[in-house]
């Protein structure tokens, strides 16, 4: 019998062609090629991650008394996360809107710099789709890679002239913007990429992680979106930047007609409650439900959760914000999900 195939709940490309063959009664072999998927497969699928305080394995009772008593006398709560799934997302605005938490998205400061552009300047977007079948170069800007390991399959970018950017500065950009602009080879620096910009039909330049310098992230997404208004009046350039938050984003606009804030870079509020893994690079949390635990870098007490997609059903919508995807259980239990401990922990 071919094995069963199954949707990647672990990042927002949600790959939905991830077969899971059984090695044993207990053990499943991880058949795709992406570490991030093996790594969170076999963590939820082993259960091996158990609750902590500090640097100390605790049982789950004692880290949920914990977090009690970290909850307590907190007023309104601050939850963060990276993204969760359509009823989690639900289940959080309903809790803020009983003023009990603010939620936020774990964005970095250059993801939260390239929204706040987008809703000034506006942009052309495009879904995983468009740019497989229509982009013939493709620019990737920042750590696209460890994010969405499989995104360069997925847009079978094998097939395309593909142009690689670390962190982008405004006066590195605004200099490749003027050579484009006045039609002239750039510099020694910079060329390569001018000339394949220069050439694309469609362009995709798809946002990784950082894809800014963080201390100029507001000056150089502006004008990176200057640039493509520009480019688009001769061919067709668009971005794509798949968010990991796209339900919660989706779920608050329904209901609420808002933006979710981002804590990106803003530390006047510190985060009590931290829902699912947290990046790299994030701040740290007083504690975290679900998810993959980091260690005490990341929060001082960790509470084990049921994955969604792993041991529940769920449904999210894919980070290009296009389709709503059906995470479905593989193991389905009753351990609690995190939105069902973060309401238990509030009492
Ligand atoms: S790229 Fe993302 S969704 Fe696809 S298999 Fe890897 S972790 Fe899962």
């Amino acid at each position: 019998m071919p094995p069963t195939l199954h949707v990647c709940p672990f990042c927002p490309l949600h790959c939905d062609d991830v077969s899971l063959e059984p090695s044993s009664e207990a053990e499943r072999i991880v058949n795709v090629q992406c570490a991030k998927a093996i790594t969170g497969y076999t963590k939820a699928l082993s259960g091996s991650q158990s609750a902590r305080i500090a640097d100390s394995a605790v049982t789950t009772a004692l880290a949920s008394k914990q977090a009690k008593e970290i909850l307590a006398g907190n007023g309104v709560i601050h939850v963060a996360t990276t993204g969760t799934d359509l009823d989690t997302a639900r289940r959080l605005n309903q809790l803020q809107r009983e003023n009990r938490i603010r939620i936020a998205v774990d964005d970095s400061i250059s993801t939260a710099a390239w929204r706040a552009a987008v809703s000034r300047e506006g942009t052309l977007s495009a879904t995983l789709g468009d740019v497989r079948r229509h982009a013939d170069v493709v620019w990737t800007i920042g750590d696209v890679d460890s994010e969405t390991p499989r995104l360069r399959e997925r847009i079978s970018a094998d097939t395309k002239e593909c142009i690689q950017s670390n962190s982008l500065a405004a006066e590195p950009l605004a200099e490749l913007f003027y050579a484009i602009r006045t039609d002239t080879p750039g510099s020694d620096s910079n060329k390569l990429t001018v000339a394949s910009i220069a050439s694309a039909n469609y362009l995709a330049v798809i946002l990784g992680r950082n894809a800014f310098v963080a201390s100029e992230a507001a000056a150089t997404s502006e004008m990176l979106s200057k640039l493509l208004w520009y480019l688009n009046k001769t061919r067709r350039a668009i971005v794509l930047k798949l968010d990991a938050a796209a339900t919660n984003r989706a779920v608050t606009a329904w209901q609420t007609n808002r933006l979710v804030p981002s804590v990106a870079g803003d530390l006047r509020h510190e985060i009590h409650v931290r829902l699912g893994s947290p990046e790299v690079g994030t701040g740290a949390a007083k504690m975290q439900i679900g998810g993959i635990d980091r260690g005490r870098k990341f929060a001082e007490v960790f509470l084990p959760a049921a994955t969604m997609g792993i041991d529940r059903d769920g449904v999210a919508v894919r980070g290009d914000a296009t389709v709503t995807i059906p995470l479905a259980a593989i193991c389905p239990s009753r351990e609690l999900t995190a939105i069902e401990l973060l309401e238990q922990s509030l009492g």
